[in-house]
């Protein structure tokens, strides 16, 4: 193994001790860094932006403050992708999509998200900005206005979605971790599919400050790592209330990392029956039930359990999250950020229908007219409040089974990963996909996925990627985290 190939090798944890015991230089780090990303970034779509620049002063910087013997915080040096929904100052953020673009710049906010700004405060550094699908709207990355990401375990695949980049740079091997962000699946999803840890906080654990808005009373920004270690320790860094966010929770952050040593005798393991239905592909089913076989003997106690209602979160999702779309991407009309397209002699309205048709893509736009017809009078009563009425029964069967188990086991998808422009015409196939992740999200609990054994495939295909999904009650993200490094540590993978 080269000294590179041995670099792209290590987490999170492990490469943040390494600069921090002094047997690498953060600037090392970063270099072999930006050569995985030229190596590979072109053929695989990881990043929309990288910041060569920043990376390698920001390393030079905690080689300095190391030689002085200051204090390191507790991701120093550590290289991060992160989405591109996630404003960072001055660099590039445009959420996939070509509305917060103008006249070929960018648009490059202010200021950092209160996520991003944590991790500098512990040292970590920007290697770049994540690709996606436009607006966090998609399950593959085809959607975004850039490129579609590739899968590195089999480029003619996606990696999933919405935070698909995020997801390659950490299984690519560019970085060992990534902020993603997560409505209905997005971190969670693209880390089933491409073998890393992703995790869906509870709603209002990571301030949403600075997260360019999907649907608000969903979004949540989550880790994406190369071990379970490495994604609590960015969930320590990230977690807690921020004033700047009014749905940020108050609650203290305990040590997430911590957690991951406690092991899982004892703990009551639900696995909803209706996780495990007609759609499934049996090989994903087969490596899941083998993990949790694994939490099982382990000393965790495993009994079905029944969540009725989930038959009807994809719908229930896709009338929530358009209708907050629709209101919260009302704000892109050419006046503050980014693209402005004025016809000759347009007045305001004309020149708001021509910078919003040109600025989004047509999932998009899609999203925006579905969100927009049911939340319109006559509609309203019949679509949205009906789907928050149904929200709540999600929420209610959760709640019932939380009083007798302490996680739920399910696969985070249906299918192992498919293959580009294999569903993008047909929505309703692409929104399947996140039949799974959904009820956790509009329920706003914490969810996790964690690689398990690969699943055969066809033909020549490598085998392919597999999640075990994790949820929890409310603020449970500790025991999430003891029964994945519980999972990991049966080596199935
Ligand atoms: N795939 C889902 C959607 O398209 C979820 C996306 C997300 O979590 N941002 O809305």
């Amino acid at each position: 193994m080269t000294r590179m190939d041995e670099m792209a090798s290590w987490g999170i944890v492990e490469t943040a001790s390494r600069i921090a015991a002094g047997e690498v230089s953060a600037e090392e780090v970063a270099r072999a860094t930006l050569a995985r990303i030229e190596a590979s970034n072109e053929r695989l779509g990881a990043f929309v932006d990288v910041t060569a620049g920043e990376l390698l002063e920001g390393a030079r910087a905690v080689d300095q403050r190391r030689a002085r013997g200051e204090a390191a915080g507790k991701l120093a040096g550590v290289p991060l992708g992160i989405k591109d929904a996630l404003c960072t100052r001055g660099v590039t953020t445009t959420c996939g999509s070509k509305v917060l673009r103008h006249r070929g710049e960018p648009w490059r906010p202010p200021y950092d998200a209160t996520a991003v700004a944590r991790l500098k405060g512990e040292g970590a550094l920007l290697a770049g900005k994540c690709n996606m699908d436009e607006f966090a709207m998609g399950s593959s990355t085809e959607n975004s206005a850039y490129f579609p990401s590739k899968n590195p375990v089999d480029p003619s695949r996606t990696p999933g979605g919405s935070s698909g980049g995020s997801a390659v740079a950490v299984a690519g091997r560019m970085t060992p971790g990534a902020l993603g962000s997560d409505t209905g699946g997005s971190v969670r999803q693209p880390a089933a599919y491409t073998g890393c840890v992703g995790v869906k906080p509870t709603h209002g654990r990571v301030s949403r400050f600075g997260l360019v808005a999907y649907a608000s009373s969903l979004d949540v920004v989550g880790p994406m790592a190369s071990d379970v270690r490495g994604a609590a320790r960015l969930l320590d860094v990230i977690a807690g209330h921020d004033p700047r966010d009014s749905t940020s929770l108050e609650a203290p952050v305990p040590s997430h990392e911590e957690a991951c040593g406690r092991g899982v005798r004892g703990l009551r393991v639900g696995v909803p029956e209706e996780y495990f239905a007609a759609g499934l592909a049996p090989e994903v089913a087969a490596s899941v039930r083998e993990a949790i076989g694994a939490l099982e003997a382990q000393g965790a106690e495993v009994r079905p359990v029944q969540l009725p209602h989930t038959r009807h979160a994809v719908a229930t999702y896709y009338v929530l999250a358009t209708a907050e779309a629709s209101s919260n991407l009302s704000r892109f009309d050419g006046v503050r950020f980014g693209l402005r397209v004025e016809p000759p002699g347009a007045d305001l309205a004309s020149m708001y229908g021509a910078t919003r048709n040109e600025g989004f893509g047509p999932e998009v736009r899609r999203r925006i007219l579905l969100g927009t017809y049911v939340l319109s009078h006559g509609y309203y009563e019949a679509y949205y409040l009906k789907a928050q009425q149904v929200r709540t029964l999600i929420r209610r069967d959760f709640l019932e089974v939380f009083s007798s188990v302490d996680l739920v086991a399910t696969p985070t998808a249906p299918t192992a990963a498919f293959r580009l422009g294999e569903q993008i015409d047909d929505p309703l196939t692409m929104y399947l996909n996140d039949i799974y992740t959904l009820p956790a999200s509009l329920a706003g609990l914490p969810a996790l996925s964690v690689p398990v054994r690969p699943a055969p495939a066809a033909g020549a295909t490598p085998a392919l990627p597999v999640g075990l999904q994790l949820i929890g009650p409310a603020l449970g993200e500790p025991v999430l985290f003891a029964a994945a490094a519980a999972v990991e540590a049966a080596g199935l993978r």
